[in-house]
């Protein structure tokens, strides 16, 4: 019989040795603090440095560390899934390792939540040394995607917040391969607020967000929680029809009443880069869906895991 711990603490790793010391340390303080009974489940997402060597000495000097060894790197989103899956906390934390999000805001988090939420996510007040293209490009992102989807996904908020067990249990039976958690939670609904804080610049080590993985990102949140791209294609389209047939009724008038036509090369070139590039766009945003639908439907495990201290293991996957 395994007894539950109050809290489990997510961390998903990716190329983090440098800063794995000094989260546990934070951590280990900030929940001893708290007087609770705690786990710390560390998932280690492919990182080629000595981010697994780390993960492994800190389970065998304390028996509160577990970690998952993933057989390569399949994401944060999905390491971040695979360890909401595998905790066994009443209330489980999710918390960057690079610490950017203070460990001790998980304290905070938790006195809130006691109050009777089932959600409370840290908002980001100030960003500290992130480029300004990394800000600009998050802001933009955030505000376009709460115009165009109906549910309300929280502004300037990350992942860094603390769950109840219920909102876990629905999150794992949320087979989705494209993740995009932050909605999933906002789209579970329950009793949700959040707390305000400081983004601090990383401790150490470079960011494991490209830009490609920033963009896939994005467009997994758009495509996951709204139609609206599909929507703009068709009004185009009807747009353009639209003109297309002025344009006829216009080119027949002047072919047989006026008589008057040239070779008209300028407008027939135009038109059909026009239109062509209205369909190229078209073709690429059903395309978007279709291959996440694709993805759906292929039914492969979310992560394969190599190695574990965590016993038995659960899969995340019916199939
Ligand atoms: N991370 C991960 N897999 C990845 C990229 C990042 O598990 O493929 C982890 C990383 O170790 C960190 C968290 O996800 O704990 C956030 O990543 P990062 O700090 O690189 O992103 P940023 O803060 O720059 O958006
Ligand atoms: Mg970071």
């Amino acid at each position: 019989m395994i007894t539950q711990p109050d809290i489990s603490v997510v961390i998903p790793v990716y190329n983090e040795e440098n800063n794995l010391f000094l989260l546990y340390e934070r951590l280990v303080n900030t929940l001893q603090g708290l007087a609770v009974s705690f786990e710390l489940l560390f998932v280690n997402d492919g990182s080629q440095d000595g981010s697994a060597a780390i993960l492994q000495q800190f389970a065998q000097k304390d028996a509160r560390v577990k970690f998952i060894d993933f057989s390569r790197n399949f994401g944060h989103q999905i390491a971040v899934s695979a360890g909401i899956d595998h905790a066994q906390g009443g209330a489980i934390a999710i918390i960057d390792a690079d610490l950017q999000d203070p460990p001790e805001l998980i304290a905070d988090l938790y006195r809130k939540m006691q109050e009777g939420f089932e959600v409370v996510y840290a908002r980001r007040n100030a960003r500290k040394g992130e480029t300004w293209f990394k800000k600009w490009t998050a802001k933009m992102f955030y505000r376009l995607l709460s115009r165009i989807t109906t549910i309300n996904i929280p502004i300037d908020t990350g992942d860094f917040r603390i769950i109840h067990r219920k909102v876990a249990d629905v999150l794992k039976n949320m087979p989705e391969r494209h993740k995009y958690i932050r909605g999933q939670i906002a789209w579970i609904g329950f009793n949700q607020t959040y707390v305000m804080y400081d983004r601090n610049e990383r401790h150490a080590g470079k960011t494991g967000y490209t830009l490609g993985k920033m963009a896939r990102f994005a467009l997994d949140g758009i495509t996951a929680f709204s139609d609206f791209p599909l929507k703009i294609v068709s009004y185009f389209g009807l747009l353009v029809s639209v003109f297309a047939f002025l344009m006829t009724l216009y080119a027949l008038y002047g072919r047989y009443i006026l008589k008057d036509y040239v070779q008209g090369w300028t407008s027939l070139i135009i038109s059909v880069l026009f239109i062509g590039g209205i369909q190229m766009i078209g073709i690429g945003i059903i395309g978007e869906y279709l291959s996440r639908m694709n993805a759906d439907t292929r039914r492969r495990p979310l992560y394969i895991v190599r190695d574990s201290n965590i016993a038995p293991p659960s899969p995340p996957d019916e199939s």
